[in-house]
């Protein structure tokens, strides 16, 4: 019987089991990756918003943040995949057949990117599918790209791609575009980025490699083919929520609804970070939500004991 299982292993999980071992508690961190960090592994560019820690990008981040959590005297298991989970009895029970049980229990999944779901989507990964702008840059220069999304992440991955690529399109659904006006104002003077608002992508083709994508525009009867050898999709995240769907109260996107101190409407099961749906979602912000959760199980623990 554990004091408290952490699921998910980002900076939210990790600050709450720094936070645990801190305040005394039995913990264990269950992360399905192979390595601990989440979305830090995706980050290309430099992080200057997180007092104290400036890094040139989210894997430099990571060995700054990761190590006093080698330090720290809680059990971390990776490359561990859940079967389920039965939030009331605080049971888990792994692929492996093994079967944990703690007193609390803190979810800390965060959120993926959401797929567009067309095909050659997954088709293509790694073969014309870019995964980050600012790392895959130089293997993209002098080609023909296309980013599809309206938001920051979009507007950002066709600047950084409008710096070494002759043509950018960027197809978005809504009539305006949704990044904050600073970044999207700085599409304007860049005259190789096309926008295509209230239009949608229905299929990237290729044979071995992307090679084009199908266009289609409100208006327009027919869908239309344009070449690119690259593809960037930025069309916002969804939370990891599936195995707790069921037994906890979600809002209407699938996050889980938590307290201000971060507890779900579960007793003694809490959620901190992306998965919380954080008005900032932020390293910052999931390492404090970490922390929140401990302390209230540790004060909860410390009284009952
Ligand atoms: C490109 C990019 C740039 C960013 N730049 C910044 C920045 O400059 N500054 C900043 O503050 N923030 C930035 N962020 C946001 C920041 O990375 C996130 O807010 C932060 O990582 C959230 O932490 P988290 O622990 O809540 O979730 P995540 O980082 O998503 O971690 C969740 C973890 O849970 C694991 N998991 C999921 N499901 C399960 C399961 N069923 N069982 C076990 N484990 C599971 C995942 O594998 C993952 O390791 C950026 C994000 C991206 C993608």
């Amino acid at each position: 019987m554990h004091d408290v299982i952490i699921i998910g292993a980002g900076p939210a999980g990790l600050s709450a089991a720094l936070w645990c071992d801190e305040l005394g508690l039995d913990t264990l961190v269950l992360e399905q990756s192979e390595q601990t960090g989440g979305q830090l592994h995706s980050i290309y560019g430099a992080i200057n918003n997180y007092p104290g820690l400036p890094a040139q990008n989210g894997g430099e981040f990571f060995e700054g943040f990761t190590a006093r959590v080698d330090e720290a005297d809680c059990d971390l298991w990776t490359g561990v995949e859940l079967e389920s989970i039965d939030l009331k009895a605080k049971r888990i029970r792994l692929r492996s057949g093994e079967e944990l049980q703690s007193i609390s229990i803190i979810i800390a999944t965060g959120v993926r990117r959401r797929q567009l779901g067309i095909p050659g989507e997954t088709e293509f990964v790694g073969r014309g599918i870019i995964e980050s702008s600012s790392r895959d840059r130089d293997q993209f220069a002098g080609k023909d790209v296309c980013v599809v999304g309206g938001g920051d992440a979009a507007v950002e991955n066709a600047l950084i791609l409008a710096d070494v690529c002759p043509t950018v399109t960027l197809v978005h659904r809504g009539r305006t575009l949704r990044a904050r006006p600073t970044l999207a104002q700085q599409i304007q003077g860049r005259h190789c980025i096309t926008v295509f608002p209230e239009s949608v992508v229905t299929r990237i083709l290729g044979d071995t490699q992307v090679e084009a994508v199908e266009i289609r525009r409100k208006e327009a009867l027919k869908p239309f083919e344009m070449a690119v050898q690259g593809v960037v999709i930025r069309i916002g995240v969804e939370p990891n929520t599936e195995l707790v769907r069921e037994q906890i109260e979600l809002d209407e996107r699938s996050y889980v609804v938590v307290t201000s101190q971060q507890e779900t409407s579960v007793a003694n099961v809490f959620a901190v970070g992306d998965v919380a749906n954080p008005l900032a979602p932020t390293i910052i912000g999931a390492a404090g939500a970490g922390s929140t959760a401990a302390k209230v199980i540790a004060t909860r623990l410390n009284t009952s004991r």
